[in-house]
C-alpha cells in the first residue's frame, strides 16, 4: 500500500528533535551527509548538526537557470534538488580500478584496488534519486559482471529519503512515475511539516534507528496535510515526457530535422550527462608512473557528447553534435527500455536547469513526437 495513504507504522518526530536522528546515525557508525548550501546551490556535504541544513530556502529553476531564494518559512527541505544526486557517492567521477607493476625481472603483476568504504548515511534523498539508484543497481549489480567497487559502497549506504513538496518548474517525475513521494528503496522516509516530520522505516536498519528516536503518534490532521502537499506538488508539475512508445518513435525518426535544430543550440559540453543521476558512461585510462615501473588503470565519467566516447576502430562514429545529442536521447528514452525495462529518465529536470543554453529534453522529444504525428 502507498505509504503516504496510511497511518500504520508512521510516526511524528518534532522539529526540535530532528538532531536526534543525525546523532543516532552517527552512533550507529554512519558518516552523515545531507543538503547544505555551497556556492549558491544545494549540495550534499558532511552533516553534523541541523544548523547546516538550508533553513527557509527554496530553489528557482528554469531552463539554464538555478537560483536559491529565501522561502520565508522554517523548513529545511522546501526546495527540489541541487546538481548532485547519489551518483558521486556510488560511482565517483574518477577512481583507480587496478594497478600494474613491473618487477626487477621484468615480470608484470596486476592488483585490484578495492577500497573499504565507511558506512554512509545520506539524508534528504528525493524520490527521483531513489529511482535513479534502482537503475544504477540494475546496471552495476545485476548484470553478468557485477561491479565490486559499486557493490562495496552500496552495501554501506543508508538512505533517509524526504518526500518532495516543492518541485521546481523543471521537474517532471510525475510523468516518469518516479515521484514526488518516496515509495521504495529507502531505510527511513520523511514528510516535512512546519512543526516536524512524519517518519517511517523502510528497512530493519531503519527500524532500529526509529526505535531510538523520541517519536509520538501521528494524527489525521498531519497526514491530511502531507497528502494535500503531495497533491499540490503533483498538480504543480507543468513539464512531462510525451506518452507513447518513445523507443519506437525516436528510432523511427533518426533523420528528423529536429536533430539538426538542437545541434545548432547544443554546445556539446556534457553538463547534462554529468548532472544526470542515471548516466553511467565512463572511459578507462592508463596513467603510467614517471619511472615506467607501474601504471594505474582508472575509470572516469565520460559523456556521449565527447568525440572520444564515439571513437571505435580508428574513427569517431558520431562525428558531430547532431549525432551525439541523438545518441543521448535515443539511448536515454529509447534503447534503455530494452536494456533495463524502463526509460533512463527519472524526471529530475537537472539536465534542463544545468544546461548552459537551456535545452529541455521534454521539448525536444515533444517536438519530434508532434511533428511526426505521434502525439
Ligand atoms: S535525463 Fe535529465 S531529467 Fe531525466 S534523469 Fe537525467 S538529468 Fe534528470
Ligand atoms: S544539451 Fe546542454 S548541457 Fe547537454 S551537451 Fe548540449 S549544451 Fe551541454
Amino acid at each position: 500500500m502507498d505509504r503516504t495513504l496510511q497511518s500504520q507504522d508512521r510516526y511524528f518526530l518534532p522539529r526540535q528533535s530532528f538532531q536526534s536522528l543525525i546523532d543516532q546515525l552517527a552512533l550507529q557508525g554512519f558518516s552523515c551527509v545531507g543538503p547544505t548550501m555551497w556556492d549558491g546551490a544545494i549540495i550534499f556535504d558532511r552533516l553534523d548538526t541541523v544548523s547546516q541544513l538550508p533553513q527557509g530556502v527554496s530553489d528557482r529553476q528554469a531552463p539554464g537557470y538555478y537560483r536559491l531564494e529565501s522561502g520565508g518559512d522554517s523548513r529545511w527541505f522546501s526546495w527540489a534538488n541541487g546538481p548532485q544526486a547519489l551518483k558521486p557517492y556510488l560511482f565517483p567521477s574518477r577512481e583507480v580500478l587496478w594497478e600494474g607493476t613491473v618487477d626487477e625481472n621484468g615480470g608484470l603483476s596486476f592488483k585490484e584496488r578495492l577500497t573499504e568504504p565507511e558506512p554512509l548515511a545520506v539524508l534528504g534523498v528525493r524520490a527521483c534519486d531513489l529511482a535513479a539508484l534502482a537503475i544504477h543497481d540494475a546496471h552495476f549489480l545485476k548484470g553478468p559482471s557485477p561491479d565490486a567497487h559499486y557493490a562495496r559502497r552500496r552495501e554501506q549506504l543508508f538512505i533517509v529519503a524526504v518526500d518532495c513538496s516543492h518541485p521546481a518548474s523543471t521537474c517532471f517525475c510525475v510523468s516518469t512515475g518516479d515521484g514526488p513521494a518516496a515509495t521504495r528503496g529507502y531505510d527511513i522516509a520523511l514528510a516535512e511539516l512546519d512543526e516536524g516530520f512524519i517518519i517511517d522505516a523502510g528497512s530493519d536498519r531503519g527500524k532500529l534507528i526509529l526505535d531510538q528516536l523520541p517519536l509520538s503518534e501521528v494524527n489525521e490532521e498531519q497526514l491530511d496535510q502531507t497528502r494535500s502537499e503531495l497533491d499540490a506538488a503533483i498538480a504543480g508539475q507543468t513539464r512531462a515526457l510525451p506518452e507513447g512508445p518513445l523507443n519506437r518513435i525516436l528510432f523511427d525518426n533518426l533523420d528528423h530535422p529536429r536533430w539538426d535544430d538542437v545541434a545548432q543550440r547544443c554546445l556539446a559540453c556534457g553538463n547534462c550527462t554529468s548532472v544526470c543521476p542515471t548516466c553511467f558512461c565512463a572511459s578507462e585510462n592508463e596513467v603510467p608512473s614517471l619511472d615506467g615501473l607501474s601504471s594505474e588503470h582508472s575509470r572516469e565519467w565520460s559523456s556521449c557528447f565527447t568525440q572520444g566516447h564515439s571513437y571505435i576502430s580508428g574513427h569517431a562514429i558520431r562525428p558531430d553534435t547532431r549525432t551525439r545529442y541523438r545518441q543521448w536521447l535515443t539511448h536515454k528514452l529509447g534503447s534503455w527500455i530494452d536494456q533495463y525495462g524502463r526509460s533512463g529518465c527519472v524526471g529530475c529536470g537537472r539536465c534542463i536547469a544545468w544546461c548552459p543554453v537551456g535545452i529541455d529534453l521534454t521539448e525536444e522529444v515533444g517536438a519530434i513526437c508532434r511533428e511526426s504525428g505521434d502525439e
